[in-house]
């Protein structure tokens, strides 16, 4: 799938009337007809089959949370065919409806901007279930995953399923990322598709429990590793692509320790800089070709640049400065070309600066517990995404080298440090608030109740929250 990319200047898109937020619309029989019949070729084509599980629970009219893991395109039709004819709405990426608004609106869809705080989409959410009875698509991930397992999910889940008051169902899609892996650039692999569709929380069931336990549960949900789906199901990929563009994941050598040096291509994964070579087999192995085998699964090899990355950035070493690609979305016509600049990551967060001097835009690192970065994104590249409500930049890095799957993983592990510290600072706080001022001196204050505590001060505890 494409995108329009027009031209124009950072002034010219700057000057571009926001436009009015429009209310979701809950998509009549025609649509959610026309959405199922143009899922079937690709279903049939994966003999796509899915089993429900405790779904007699869910009334046929009734709305519902329904939650999927995303690994490639072919999950919006497994939505659309499952549910059917229950009308529901989508929430999808507000970059998918560039040229496309009002069919994208007409089917269901709600638009939001991945990791930016968006309020206008809660209400949104409450208009569909409350006002239309429709229920809601929602793939908390929101990023796709690079390496076949479950990435972060947000904080906010557990609060919107709390929110809501309705029931919750998990979609879990098995066979759609060994088909079409993010990575490996649109190169479609025959495996078969299917999906389970499972009651897993009852209105009941989320009046009882805590927002914690909720989330324990939703997390426990989401925890899937898709290679490993692959070798315990022996399923077979044998495409001799299959390890195109591989180095978009595993882009450190675990041989050499050089970085952006690997290069996928047929079913081998090859470093450049010491020529270690690994072949991917048809079960989904690595084996090394001519040295020690470091790592057989890739999701191993891709926790180890994680733990690498957070090694960088507690060494104080972790930096990133590109000179990158810049073009914008400000409403849904196209995606505008504004120019050239430079992106730096560390420890304070994202800088771009761009368009002869006239783009500065900062975004500090506890924005965001991830960010926003994509393989050959609507086939213009790999892609990292910043911005805000205003404005989203999409920086294209012009240099050699996988530089997304890294800024992903520091940008996580920024904001886990980051949030830490934030939280040891309040703690603090909060213990040095607990000391009080008596006529007898400073006494400390933290472990008495509110009745000893009223004696000495005379007045009750204020913990300085
Ligand atoms: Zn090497």
């Amino acid at each position: 799938m494409k995108i329009k990319v027009i031209e124009k200047s950072y002034d010219e898109v700057q000057s571009i009337k926001h436009k009015k937020h429009k209310k979701p619309i809950r998509p009549n029989m025609f649509f959610r007809t026309l959405l199922k019949l143009v899922a079937v070729p690709d279903l049939m084509q994966t003999h796509f089959h899915h089993e429900k599980i405790d779904m007699e629970k869910l009334g046929k009219d009734e709305p519902a949370l329904f939650l999927m893991n995303h690994s490639s395109f072919i999950d919006l039709e497994i939505v659309a065919s499952m549910l059917y004819p229950r009308p529901f709405n989508i929430i999808t990426t507000g970059d998918g409806f560039i040229g496309k608004d009002a069919l994208m609106r007409w089917i269901g869809c709600i638009p939001t901007n991945k990791f930016v705080q968006d309020t206008t989409l809660v209400r949104d959410i409450l208009h569909a279930v409350r006002k239309q009875k429709s229920s809601i698509v929602l793939f908390p991930e929101a990023g796709y995953s690079f390496d076949g397992t479950s990435t972060t999910l947000p904080e906010t889940t557990p609060a919107l399923i709390k929110m809501l008051k309705i029931p919750v169902i998990m979609i879990h899609a098995y066979g759609a990322f060994s088909r079409d892996p993010l990575y490996n650039n649109l190169q479609r692999r025959s495996v078969e598709v299917s999906a389970t569709e499972r009651y897993v929380l009852s209105v009941e069931d989320i009046e009882r429990m805590s927002a914690e336990e909720i989330g324990e549960i939703v997390d426990r949900e989401f925890s899937f590793d898709n290679f490993a789906w692959q070798q315990e199901n022996h399923i077979k990929i044998d495409e001799p692509f299959r390890a195109d563009y591989l180095n978009r994941v595993l882009y450190t050598c675990p041989h050499c320790g050089t970085e952006g040096k690997m290069q996928g291509e047929g079913t081998k994964l090859r470093c450049k800089e010491c020529g270690v070579s690994y072949t991917l087999d048809e079960y989904g192995y690595l084996s090394c070709d001519n040295a020690e085998t470091k790592f057989t699964h890739v999701p191993d090899w891709y926790k180890w640049e994680r733990q690498c990355v957070r090694a960088e950035i507690e060494e104080g070493k972790y930096r990133l400065d590109i000179p990158v690609d810049i073009c914008m979305t400000v409403d849904t016509l196209h995606l505008y070309h504004v120019g050239e600049g430079r992106l730096v990551h560390e420890e304070s967060g994202f800088t771009l600066d761009g368009c002869e001097g006239k783009l500065h835009y900062e975004q500090k690192t506890r924005a965001s517990y991830t960010v926003n970065s994509d393989f050959n994104w609507y086939e213009l590249g790999d892609v990292i995404s910043i911005g805000n409500n205003e404005h989203l930049f999409y920086c294209f890095p012009k240099v050699e080298g996988d530089i997304v799957a890294k800024t992903r993983l520091a940008a996580e592990e920024l904001y886990k440090i980051a949030n830490a510290k934030a939280k040891a600072e309040k703690e603090e706080n909060l213990a040095k608030a607990r000391f009080v001022s008596t006529s007898e001196g400073t006494t400390v204050i933290g472990k008495m109740s509110e009745e000893e505590l009223a004696k000495i001060t005379g007045k009750s505890q204020s913990d300085g929250q």
